[in-house]
């Protein structure tokens, strides 16, 4: 079977491709080598981000995933136990970086909504005991991918450092869309990356780059940090190239993704009342865990049937979807798509 090209895709914010004035900005960058030290563009994006995050230093790392890696390396020794919710993505969708890399195990909450509370740490963390794996770090995801794009409060947040702290944990967050989170709560990011021992964010989702990612912490912890990107070959040359889309993003992506916030509404609006159970019912940023009726075709169906028509959605279960709205879907793309949803859902049914 031939397959319609993609027009519209909805299975992930990594789909956007930099934009014609992001490559311009790209293309004008001053550059050096960054292993050196020397890259100019890179050093600014470094900066800017430590500050906005309300850390002392950062880092340019080649994508979310080496970042998560390099934290819990910095944060673990072998054997250390590492506390997260059960749908994380450093959990399941790192290809086990942390236990093969770091040597650290994972201890999960089971909470659809990606958000726990300090009270749930509290009850797993373990008693120092020589046959005890140690418990070091948490790991939080602001938002919440898997659970919908929830936002963490920063309340929570704070309750959960104060707890980490007490008991010598180290909290780290996977900030790959923290941007989804202050856009949609007014929040500025320090406020939910302050509290964190480490913290990055992602440039390659909803702010539209094409590679790139920032770890931020304390001095120390970049220091070590680099150690890391170095062993893991991650340290580039004129990497300026990809600062300097994240710097354009910061300019002009950020508070554009209440655009993306908005077609998301939008989408579970229609779905909702085409009987899809949409997840979160408020508080939308850019993801939707759409559980379709059991009694409906599958998801697997309904993506292969939308799928024809140029429309991809990601399959995440039997009945369940994951709708993702990013500045490359414009308000109208997002509309045919539910439009086109709901369509197969009924043909289905009749
Ligand atoms: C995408 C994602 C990552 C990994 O980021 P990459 O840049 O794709 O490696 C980590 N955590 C969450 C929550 C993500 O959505």
């Amino acid at each position: 079977m031939v397959l319609a090209r993609i027009e519209i895709d909805l299975s992930s914010d990594t789909s956007t491709r930099p934009s014609p004035a992001m490559r311009r900005a790209m293309g004008d960058a001053p550059v050096g080598d960054e292993q050196r030290g020397e890259d100019p563009t890179t050093a600014a994006l470094e900066r800017r981000v430590a500050a906005l995050l309300g850390q002392a230093a950062a880092v340019l790392l080649p994508s979310g995933t080496m970042c998560n890696l390099i934290a819990l390396l910095v944060h673990c020794r072998p054997g250390d136990e590492v506390i997260c919710a059960a749908n994380a993505h450093v959990y399941g969708s790192e290809a086990a970086g942390a236990a093969a890399l770091a040597g650290a195990q994972f201890r999960v909450i089971d909470a659809a909504t990606g958000i726990f509370g300090a009270a749930d740490v509290e009850a797993l963390i373990r008693s120092p005991r020589a046959r005890s794996p140690r418990s070091r770090a948490v790991v939080v995801e602001q938002t919440t991918n898997r659970g919908g794009g929830q936002i963490w409060p920063e309340e929570t947040l704070i309750a959960l450092a104060e707890a980490c702290r007490a008991r010598g944990l180290a909290l780290h967050m996977d900030g790959a869309r923290l941007f989804n989170a202050c856009v949609a709560s007014g929040l500025a990011p320090a406020r939910y990356a302050g509290p964190c021992d480490s913290v990055w964010i992602d440039l390659s989702k909803g702010l539209g780059c094409p590679v790139g990612a920032v770890l931020a912490g304390s001095a120390g912890f970049i220091e070590e940090a680099w150690v890391w990107k170095h062993r893991l070959g991650g340290a580039m040359r004129q990497s300026g190239i990809l600062a300097a889309a994240g710097l354009y993003a910061l300019d002009h992506n950020v508070d554009r993704l209440a655009e993306d916030h908005a077609k998301a509404r939008r989408l579970a609006a229609m779905l909702a009342e085409a009987g899809v159970a949409v997840t979160p019912e408020d508080d939308f940023t850019n993801i939707l865990i759409l559980d379709l009726p059991a009694e409906g075709p599958s998801a697997a169906t309904v993506a292969e049937e939308l799928r024809r028509d140029g429309i991809r959605v990601g399959v995440e279960g039997p009945f369940r979807m994951r709708a993702v709205t990013h500045l490359d879907v414009t308000a109208e793309a997002v509309e045919r798509a539910g439009r086109a949803l709901i369509a197969v859902l009924q043909r289905g049914a009749g």
